[in-house]
Order: structure tokens, then C-alpha cells, then sequence
């Protein structure tokens, strides 16, 4: 891993990334100062940009809080070539940052597939794709991050110097512990297409078989799939390569992950490939051809999710709301989830993104940790499935997910009681670093935060 040879904060390297350095600090002075004239010690949310890539909750109290300003932290501040780090502000979305470094043949080394994902929010709130089976998620790839805390200092945090807590905690924080103002990660070189192919597998055996032979090997850029049934899984394996006798995109009439119970193999122009799921991975929408041929040009995820959130009142219900969630299992549990799930849940296709163990993760507890004895985990999405008769499907998830030894990001609805929370989530560690970055609690615990605010209470 790259390091600066003195432990000092990466520098910029060049006159455009001094200039845009300053501009930087700038606005982080802005921020600080805000923070530190504020006598309040209500809590505050982050007003950016782009959608947020949270499922929208009809009373989250995001909508209603104090809000600190970061819309203008979307700037790169450097792409170092020679180092292949990229230097830039948490606002920027994945596809700003391709589109900054695949004409230099490099790009970041986890892009998520919903093409405004930012990189603050990929590290906050646990982003994952089809590299993850090498590398683990957009996190595991950073070096350094810059960390406003509620009291306004700024603190520069790496895996290993005096704040190596503080850059662990961050991920997966949900802005819980401070505010992300810049971060530095690793970039690897990049081919401009993508050569794809879909292996079908008419059993979880034989699919499992799969996952773990190309992880073992390490002999494909790329590996994700799509599961239809239990007895039709598609697993797409894939990789850089310089040439393309044709391309695909997703982005209009055709739905990627159709595609995969269709086709054997696929091309794509690189950043196609990265956004294949743009149009909102299974829950796709609208679903009809004439749908499609009308507003499915203009209805990409970040289209969608900002409808769903200014028409939450009347689309979305906190009472039974649909259910959207990424889950992670070990690899060795993941039949027995599958067979579990086809009882319970039913509802097809399921995204699965294998996802090597590349740090045991301080934000989860110890407990957890021992427990866990496999080295790869698999992520399994549910998206958009409608709850059934009076069963509260969110928590069904949560109570196996803890039988089988896994869990799931917070990015939905979370029905954990308090104390149940913390023996997955590492509290103590969460309180080392709050005393340190908000010690009033102005950004809210990660239990009262994800479990409580975000439906409207507490
Ligand atoms: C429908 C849907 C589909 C998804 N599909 C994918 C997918 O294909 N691949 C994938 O990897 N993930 C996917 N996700 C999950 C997604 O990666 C995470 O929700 C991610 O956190 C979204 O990033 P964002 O930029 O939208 O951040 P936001 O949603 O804006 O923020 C995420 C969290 O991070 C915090 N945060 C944001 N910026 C900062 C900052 N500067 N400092 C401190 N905290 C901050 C926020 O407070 C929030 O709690 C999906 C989520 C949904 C709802």
C-alpha cells in the first residue's frame, strides 16, 4: 500500500492541485468556523449535492434537522499519476472521478454501480461492486482521509498513525463521527472495455463451487452475479481488455440484468460496464416497454431516488415499507440463506457480490469477529419486494441474518433494539472516537441515527 514516507498528509504534486488545495482549505475553514461559532447542540445533518443513496424514509429527520453546507466540497483536488492516488472532496460522484482518470488508464479500484454514488457516501455508508472479491469495499482502497470533527478541528487520519481509530470508525459511521472533508485513495490501471461472461448454474452448489474457484484462482477482473431462482443463478465474471468486436449499454430499453439470463457473454464500453445497474439493478423502473422507450432514458437511479424522496409523503409508507437491503454472509452460510430465503422471502432476482474479509472491521464487534471463520462474505441484495400479510420482513432479515452469522448495512429500515444493536456494532469503539470528534453528539450515536431518527423518532 502506498504511503507517504514521512507519515505526513498526502501533498499535491503539481500547480493545479496546489491552487486547488487552497481553494480546499477554504472551504473547510468556512466549515469550521460554522461549527465552532454554533451553540447548539441539536443535531445537524449534511446538505450535498447529489441524491442520497439511502432508501428514502417518509419522516427521516435528515429532512428536518439543522443542516451544515458541503454542496460545494465536489471538487477533484489531483489525480498523481505517478502514484496512482487520486486526491478529491467527499462530494464528488464515482462518475466524475472515471471520467477525470480512464482517459489517463486508471480508475478507482471499488466503483459502485449507481453512477452518483460519492465517495464520501461509498466510505460512510459501505459501498461494494464486483472488484470486491480482491479487494473488499471502497474503504479498504482509501489511505487518508481529512476529518472535520463537530467541534471543528481537522484532524488527518491513516491506518496507522495517531487517529487510525478515527479513519477505521468512518466507515460505515453514516456520518455518525464527523464530517469527511477529503480523502485520498488508490486508483489501478483500467482497459477502455469490459469483456463480460455469464455462466449459468442450475444449482447453489455448483454456483458456490464457481465463486469460490475464481476467488481461489484470482483470474477474472471482475465477478458479481444475478440470482433468478434457486435453480437459475448467473454468475458474470469479467475483464479489462483492450478491444470489443461490439458494445452494450444499459441505459434505455434494455435492462442489464435481464440480460444476464439471456446472454453468455457481453461487451461494454468500461464505464458502461461500471453502470450497468444505473437504472436501479433489479427494481428497475418504469418495467414496461413503453415505459422504458419513453422515460427510461431520463429515469436513472439518481432520477429516480430524488422522485422518491420529494413524493415520499405520498409513494412511500414508513408502516409497511418496502423492502430494500444489503445483506453480508459468510461464504459457508450462504446455502443455507438461500434455502432459508426461498421459504421466507421469494422475491427474485437477488443481486450477489462476493466480498473478500480484507480487515476485520472495528466498527463490528468483537463477538462478531470471532465467529465469522470464512475469509470470503457474499453480498445479497433485495431490492423493492413488497411485505406479504402482516410479517415484518426488515425484521425476519435481521433475526437470521444474526442465526447465520451476518449482517446488513444500515442503509434502510432498522428495527434492532438498542441492546441488540450493540452486541454486532463495536460501541465502545464508537464512543473512544466520538469523545473525540463530537463529543456533544451533534451528528447523533449510529444506533440513534439509523434505527430511530431515520424513522421519524427519538
Ligand atoms: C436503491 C439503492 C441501490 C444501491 N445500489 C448500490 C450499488 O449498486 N452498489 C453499492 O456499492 N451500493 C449501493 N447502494 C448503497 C450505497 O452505496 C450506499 O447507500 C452509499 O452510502 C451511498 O452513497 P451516497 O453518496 O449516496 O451517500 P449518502 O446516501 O448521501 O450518504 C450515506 C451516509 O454517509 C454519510 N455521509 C455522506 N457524506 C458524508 C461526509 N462527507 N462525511 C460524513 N458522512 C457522510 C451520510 O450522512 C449518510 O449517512 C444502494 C443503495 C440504494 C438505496
Amino acid at each position: 500500500m502506498d504511503k507517504t514516507s514521512n507519515g505526513e498528509p498526502h501533498v499535491t504534486s503539481t500547480p493545479e492541485g496546489a491552487r486547488r488545495s487552497t481553494e480546499h482549505q477554504r472551504k473547510v475553514a468556512r466549515v469550521v468556523e460554522m461549527l465552532r461559532r454554533r451553540k447548539s447542540t441539536a443535531p445537524l445533518s449534511r446538505r450535498k449535492r447529489v441524491v442520497s443513496h439511502q432508501v428514502p424514509k417518509v419522516n427521516d429527520k435528515k429532512y428536518t434537522d439543522d443542516k451544515i453546507d458541503l454542496t460545494d466540497f465536489d471538487e477533484i483536488i489531483e489525480v498523481d499519476l505517478e502514484r496512482r492516488l487520486c486526491i478529491a472532496e467527499p462530494g464528488v460522484p464515482f462518475c466524475k472521478v472515471v471520467d477525470r482518470t480512464l482517459p489517463m488508464g486508471l480508475v478507482p479500484i471499488v466503483v459502485p454501480e449507481l453512477k452518483t454514488i460519492t465517495i464520501g457516501g461509498a466510505v460512510a455508508g459501505c459501498s461494494i461492486e464486483s472488484m470486491s472479491f480482491q479487494y473488499g469495499g471502497f474503504h479498504d482502497t482509501c489511505l487518508e482521509y481529512e476529518i472535520i470533527t463537530a467541534t471543528g478541528d481537522v484532524l488527518t487520519c491513516t491506518p496507522d498513525n495517531e487517529h487510525s481509530l478515527i479513519f477505521q470508525m468512518m466507515h460505515g459511521s453514516f456520518g455518525t463521527v464527523g464530517i469527511l472533508s477529503r480523502l485520498v485513495f488508490r486508483l489501478i490501471p483500467a482497459k477502455p472495455f469490459v469483456h463480460l461472461r455469464h455462466e449459468t448454474h442450475t444449482s447453489i452448489d455448483s454456483y458456490l463451487e464457481s465463486i469460490w474457484r475464481h476467488y481461489e484462482l484470482q483470474d477474472v477482473d471482475f465477478m458479481d452475479g444475478i440470482i433468478h431462482s434457486n435453480t437459475h443463478l448467473a454468475l458474470c465474471v469479467g475483464d479489462f481488455v483492450d478491444e470489443a468486436p461490439y458494445t452494450n449499454r444499459y441505459d434505455w430499453l434494455k435492462v442489464y440484468y435481464k440480460s444476464t439470463a439471456e446472454r453468455r457473454e457481453d461487451y461494454f464500453e468500461t464505464p458502461h460496464y461500471f453502470y450497468r445497474y444505473d437504472q436501479g439493478v433489479t427494481n428497475v423502473h418504469p418495467k414496461s416497454f413503453l415505459g422504458r422507450l419513453l422515460l427510461g432514458k431520463f429515469l436513472g437511479s439518481s432520477e429516480i431516488l430524488r422522485l422518491a424522496e420529494k413524493l415520499r409523503w405520498l409513494l412511500l409508507s414508513d408502516d409497511r415499507p418496502d423492502v430494500t437491503v444489503d445483506t453480508f454472509l459468510p461464504y459457508s452460510r450462504l446455502k443455507d440463506f438461500l434455502l432459508w430465503y426461498e421459504q421466507d422471502f421469494n422475491h427474485y432476482p437477488l443481486w450477489c457480490v462476493p466480498y473478500r474479509r480484507v480487515h476485520d472491521y472495528e466498527w463490528l464487534t468483537q463477538s462478531f469477529w470471532s465467529a465469522m471463520k470464512d475469509e470470503l462474505m457474499v453480498d445479497i441484495a433485495i431490492y423493492g419486494m413488497k411485505q406479504r400479510g402482516s410479517t415484518n420482513y426488515y425484521r425476519l432479515m435481521e433475526e437470521k441474518l444474526q442465526e447465520l452469522g451476518g449482517i446488513k448495512t444500515l442503509i434502510s429500515y432498522n428495527y434492532y433494539s438498542e441492546d441488540e444493536f450493540w452486541t454486532i456494532f463495536n460501541r465502545p469503539n464508537f464512543e473512544k472516537v466520538k469523545a473525540r470528534t463530537d463529543p456533544n453528539n451533534i451528528f447523533r450515536t449510529l444506533y440513534e441515527k439509523t434505527c430511530q431518527a431515520s424513522m421519524g423518532q427519538g
